[in-house]
């Protein structure tokens, strides 16, 4: 993507979603990928689909709610961090990072 489309998908994203608690699993774009932080350190990244297809969570779900139905290698499900990825540059490094639920330490 590059950088004049990022900047038109990442503005109009924002502006579908001023709260990025709404956003649903089927609101992602196909390049965005989303992030699962635990406290213990351990990072997950699920590219676009995968939540439904692998994983069988509803379309509908919130992209929020991850942190609750979510469970870390560790054992640990409680103070996930969700974050959403996208618009890579053409040196495949995301150019948008929207903060969905925070990492609680
Ligand atoms: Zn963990």
């Amino acid at each position: 993507m590059n950088a004049d489309e990022a900047k038109r998908v990442i503005a109009d994203f924002r502006a579908r979603f001023p709260d990025p608690r709404t956003i649903r699993l089927y609101d992602l774009r196909p390049d965005q990928d989303v992030f699962v932080r635990c406290p213990c350190g351990r990072v997950v990244q699920y590219q676009y689909g995968v939540l439904q297809k692998k994983h069988r969570l509803p379309s509908d779900m919130l992209v929020y709610d991850l942190r609750y139905r979510l469970r870390c290698e560790c054992g640990k499900w409680r103070g996930l961090g969700v974050e959403i990825t996208g618009a890579a540059n053409a040196g495949g490094n995301p150019t948008e990072r929207i903060e969905v639920a925070p990492l609680e330490k």
